[in-house]
């Protein structure tokens, strides 16, 4: 099955809502509208953003979604801080990253939280993003498959097999890559997304593993996208720094066409 590519930036805590709207107008003004037909772009921008975001993909009917980069495993209540999956429908918000290694880091998210927040995602319309990824003690001990796969499953632990086949994403991030510079080569890349799209496989069937888009993430950029969206289980780039620059950005997404 032929899986359209998505290139998501992940904006990390950076940029406030005026340098937001500027940056899509940017990306929306060099990005011409017929890649869209062969990728999906996304930007995952901080919450205070997507207000702003949102009133500029509506307005001038950009083919650019959106999404956030958390969200709360509850609707609503006494929960200070948090945001909650209704609130980012609500903002017409595709997608979100859930179990990004720096929330799982930082914030000691474990798998059974980010399990609550992909449901919550789901319940609420919006595509769950959700990283695995491996540190570099767990890749140099050679257990690096099985802890991402076992990421993967503990991820979605609970939901049908229509429910991952239809609204799931999964991004295989080594935390070893992020923010480094350390890309994986396409060969180690391929190899785990292939393991992850096996054990989707094995757990809901070929044809939902099929239909999930596994994308890779770490030290995504123009000079290194095309080689790795051509490994055969590689759908596409979940991008941090280079995600920041029009330019870099906009080429990147026409390389991933
Ligand atoms: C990320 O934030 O998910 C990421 C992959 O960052 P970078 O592209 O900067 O490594």
């Amino acid at each position: 099955m032929a899986r359209k590519p998505l290139i998501a930036g992940n904006w990390k805590m950076n940029l406030n809502h005026l340098e937001a709207i500027a940056l899509v107008q940017k990306i929306a003004f060099s990005l011409p509208e017929k890649y869209y037909a062969k990728v999906d772009v996304a930007v995952l921008p901080p919450f205070t953003d997507i207000r702003s975001i949102q009133t500029l993909v509506d307005g001038d009917k950009l083919l650019l979604t959106y999404g956030a980069q958390d969200l709360s495993p509850h609707d609503s209540g006494a929960y200070t801080g948090d945001v909650s999956g209704p609130m980012l429908a609500k903002l017409g918000c595709s997608y979100v990253t859930v179990g990004h290694s720096e929330r799982r880091e930082y914030h000691h998210e474990d798998d059974e939280l980010v399990n609550k927040k992909v449901k919550a995602a789901i319940k609420h319309g919006i595509k769950p993003i959700l990283c695995v990824g491996e540190q570099q003690e767990v890749r140099d001990s050679g257990a690096h498959l099985g802890h991402c796969t076992s990421q993967l499953l503990a991820g979605l632990k609970g939901l049908k097999a229509e429910q991952v086949a239809e609204h799931v994403v999964v991004a295989y991030e080594p935390v070893w890559a992020i923010g480094t510079g350390k890309v994986a080569t396409p060969a180690d890349a391929e190899e785990v997304c292939k393991a992850l799209r096996g054990a989707l496989a094995e757990k809901y069937g070929t044809e939902v593993a099929e239909a999930v888009r596994v994308l890779y993430g770490g030290s995504v950029k123009s000079g290194n996208v095309a080689e790795l969206v051509a490994c055969e289980n590689i759908d596409g780039g979940l991008v941090g720094g280079a995600s920041l620059q029009a330019d870099e950005f906009t080429k990147l997404c026409a390389l991933a066409a």
